[in-house]
């Protein structure tokens, strides 16, 4: 029996040391387009390779998994994050688990998953070749992989892992072969965001934060950092993961909605009176409510009805909050106002422009 692995990935690798270890009489065959193997290993987690999570704080998959906690959930019925991690572990990777569930290798270096996996292909005699692009599969029996130069191979299964594509045309053998082609968009990029005043506020940390896309129901939580060009982490990342079809389809160009507080406007209400009531002479520009840094509260103040923030000379302790219908302390644009304009993220923005140079404006059929 002979299986060809397209791709020299994570994914590939994977499956064929599983195939070889539950089926040694398989031949085993990777075909790998470029020179190098499991390169996107090399850069995950920061150089670290996150493995996995134990998933212990996760009640709910569609929480973490909104666009795919179904799938999700089937698949790691079949193949849990337990399985992961024992799998990693009995092929010679001590993990560790981090205070935030995500599993690391100890040594917290992303190299150590790459030498495993080289050295079990080795082990089991899988062949591997490089600098060798599939350009067709001839779907008869036998199946036939065709490659630039040599004559087309026969195999008996053919497994595609070949990763994400970043233009339509990448994918267009495969739907030569009968297959639906998802219209590939970019995720997990940072916001620009016209607002002079906010960008100055860079190198901000919120830790609870919660950014949304008014209208949709598109919101993430985590700590959100204040770049000189807009915003970025964890939760910005989430969000453009989870609205990026929808953000592709509104020409990354849409109003956003940053709670810093984790809390309704009745709560950050209640407990800015309860503020200044316990301090009744005091600055609002003084306290230091919600754990916000100093610099960002009083950016927020400014954005406030200032002048229900100015305390009368005559009546020394007027400190009172904005009222309540105006929204001023809502720790939000409205979008008619001042739209909060979203532009390609910058650290990707090239990367990005270069993909949408090769997409076309709107969805198109791959057939002819
Ligand atoms: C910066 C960054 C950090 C990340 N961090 C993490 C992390 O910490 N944890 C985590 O789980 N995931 C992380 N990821 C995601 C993870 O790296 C990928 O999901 C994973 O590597 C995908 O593996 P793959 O085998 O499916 O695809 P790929 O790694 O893309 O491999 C596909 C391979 O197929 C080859 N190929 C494509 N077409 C052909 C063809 N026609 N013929 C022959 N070969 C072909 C490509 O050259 C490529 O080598 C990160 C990704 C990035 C970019």
């Amino acid at each position: 029996m002979r299986t060809a692995i397209i791709g020299g990935g994570a994914a590939g690798f994977f499956l064929a040391i599983n195939l070889k270890e539950m089926c040694p009489q398989m031949h085993v065959t990777i075909y790998e387009r470029s020179q190098h193997l499991l390169r996107k290993v090399k850069v995950s987690g920061g150089g670290r390779c996150n493995c996995t999570n134990t998933f212990e704080d996760v009640r709910d998959l569609s929480a973490v998994y909104p666009r795919g906690h179904r799938l999700m959930k089937r698949l790691m019925k079949g193949f849990s994050q337990r399985d992961a991690y024992a799998w990693f572990e009995r092929h010679g990777v001590p993990l560790t688990v981090q205070p935030d569930h995500c599993v690391f290798p100890a040594a917290q270096d992303s190299q150590v998953i790459i030498d495993c996996f080289l050295h079990h292909a080795r082990r089991l005699g899988i062949d591997i070749r490089l600098s060798t692009p599939v350009t067709a599969i001839t779907p008869a029996s036998p199946l036939q992989v065709t490659v630039p130069e040599g004559s087309p191979e026969s195999f008996d299964f053919i497994a595609l892992t070949t990763g994400g594509q970043s233009s339509l045309s990448g994918l267009r053998w495969l739907a030569d072969l009968g297959h639906e082609i998802e219209f590939p968009v970019p995720s997990l990029f940072t916001f620009s965001i016209e607002d002079h005043a906010l960008r100055a506020l860079m190198g901000t940390v919120v830790e609870g934060a919660t950014a949304a896309i008014p209208g949709t129901k598109f919101r993430a939580s985590g700590p959100l950092l204040i770049t000189h060009w807009g915003v970025s982490g964890p939760a910005i990342l989430k969000l453009s993961s989870y609205a990026a079809r929808y953000l592709a389809d509104h020409d990354y160009h849409a109003p956003l909605i940053i709670n810093w507080t984790g809390m309704n406007e009745e709560q950050v209400r209640a407990e800015l009176q309860a503020l200044l009531a316990a301090n009744p002479h005091k600055q609002l520009t003084s306290l230091h409510p919600f754990g916000l840094p100093t610099r960002l509260w009083h950016h927020l103040l400014s954005k406030a009805n200032s002048q229900s923030l100015t305390p009368n000379p005559q009546h020394p302790t007027p400190n009172r909050l904005p009222p309540p219908p105006q929204n001023p302390l809502s720790l939000r644009r409205p979008p008619h106002r001042r739209p909060l304009h979203h532009r390609l993220p910058r650290p990707l923005q090239g990367r990005v422009r270069h993909l949408r140079r090769h997409l076309p404006q709107q969805r198109q059929p791959l057939d002819p």
